[in-house]
């Protein structure tokens, strides 16, 4: 799911790599149609699911089919094609091994669950639908006896360094952040940053909406609460440190003081071909570190003065039920604004507060109530912003 992003294009490199290893069942895309019907015909997939189909509607992506298999001299296999909101849901709950969904934002949580309600593992990218939806989803696997398996390369180091040692022995979870492209920046200077330089980041290439949050930390913050749910580690044993060469991707502390770290270079390729290996390890999936060279790797605390949105998250993971939504619901409209010109930078983490301090739990946790939580802090969030009076130059 969401195999025209950044991290479904590197899904399907892993795919093209290893033919004997992967046979692709179906696609989606939100609206690319260009890209998808060519991935379905160098794939073979049997089914595509479009969210925004195009103006021509089915016809158009048959017709971009056929053009695609003309140029590649290769056959058209897909026999269903599933167009509009619920198009993604419906290919997600067809029979396959596993789905990785790499779609971006709170979009993406229904399709987990209509994996997980099919009875088929899930590889997750996606760390959104664990945030707006956790009870849910967790829910959903056990009852369905479907795996959750991280592709977000921090949770991916630690299920590699868990390997290393019995659930009872882990003292503590230590998630590493680059620190983004504003390290060491104060809370003045990062009122002036610009969308621009929010999307260079220092060492990964990854779509805007991560690579934004990358930058004001909230991607860490989502993460911290990913690592909650998958892991059902207490928010007490979840530390963060900056570690901006990103080559140790996170690290397992053992109750006897010994800490195994995950190294790797910053490549999802290797995260990616570890959770669809399922436990095998994939013969190349990234190149390893060159020790013959020298190099420096350093470590130091987060500056939750300049960088609130992590103690945020912490704040919304530990009060759980519908809050982590709402953090992640307001981001995604404050993102938004910023690329559009209409916030600062550091107003995306105090509309993030803005949005958890107006919001009132509503009752048990389901799909219906994460959903009501997600749409009144978007409102909330959206009505903020149209009430402010200085908007950047
Ligand atoms: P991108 O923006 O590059 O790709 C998003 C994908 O989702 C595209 O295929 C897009 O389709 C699709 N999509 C968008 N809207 C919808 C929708 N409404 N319904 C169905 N599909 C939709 O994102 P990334 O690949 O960077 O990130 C994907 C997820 O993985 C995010 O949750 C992110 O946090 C996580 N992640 C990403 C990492 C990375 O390195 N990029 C690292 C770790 C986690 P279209 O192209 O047609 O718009
Ligand atoms: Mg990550």
């Amino acid at each position: 799911m969401g195999a025209t992003g950044s991290v479904g294009t590197q899904t399907l490199d892993l795919v093209y790599d290893n033919p004997e290893r992967f046979r692709v069942v179906g696609l989606t895309a939100g609206s690319n149609v260009a890209l998808v019907t060519e991935q379905a015909i160098l794939t073979g997939a049997r089914v595509l699911g479009i969210h925004t189909p195009p103006a021509g509607g089915e016809a158009e992506v048959r017709d971009a089919l056929a053009e695609h298999a003309r140029r590649l001299g290769m056959p058209d296999t897909v026999e269903d094609i599933h167009l509009g909101p619920g198009a993604g849901d419906t290919v997600a709950a067809y029979p396959a091994d596993i789905v990785l969904n790499a779609v971006t934002g709170a979009v993406g949580l229904t399709g987990t669950l209509a994996a997980l309600e099919a009875g088929t593992d899930v590889a997750l990218a996606n760390k959104e639908s664990l945030i707006v939806g956790g009870p849910v989803v967790l829910d959903a696997a056990a009852r369905n006896g479907a795996r959750l398996i991280p592709v977000d390369s921090e949770h991916s180091a630690i299920a590699q360094a868990l390997r290393s040692g019995r659930e009872a022995e882990v003292r503590r979870l230590v998630v590493t952040a680059s620190g983004g492209p504003f390290l060491g920046m104060s809370r003045a200077e990062l009122a002036e940053v610009t969308p621009a330089q929010a999307l260079v980041h220092p060492t990964w290439n990854m779509g805007t909406v991560i690579t934004t949050n990358s930058a004001s930390l909230v991607n860490k913050g989502l993460e911290v609460i990913e690592a909650h749910y998958l892991f059902g580690t207490d928010y007490d044993d979840i530390q963060v440190v900056v570690h901006p060469q990103s080559q140790i991707h996170s690290m397992v502390e053992f109750v006897d003081g010994s800490t195994i770290a995950q190294v790797s270079p910053p490549d999802m390729r290797l995260p990616i071909a570890y959770a669809l290996g399922l436990g095998d390890r994939i013969p190349g999936a990234t190149t390893p570190n060159d020790w013959t060279q020298a190099a420096t790797w350093t470590f130091e605390p987060v500056d939750d003065e300049a960088f609130p949105a992590l103690s945020l998250a912490y704040r919304a993971g530990r009060a759980g039920g519908t809050y982590p939504a709402v953090y992640n619901a307001a981001n995604e409209v404050l993102v938004e604004a910023f690329h559009a010109g209409r916030v600062r930078f550091t107003e995306i983490a105090d509309g993030i507060a803005a949005a958890l301090d107006a919001h009132e739990e509503l009752g048990e946790v389901t799909l219906e109530s994460v959903l009501a939580a997600d749409a009144a802090a978007r409102a909330h969030t959206a009505t903020r912003i149209a009430n402010r009076s200085d908007a950047p130059a």
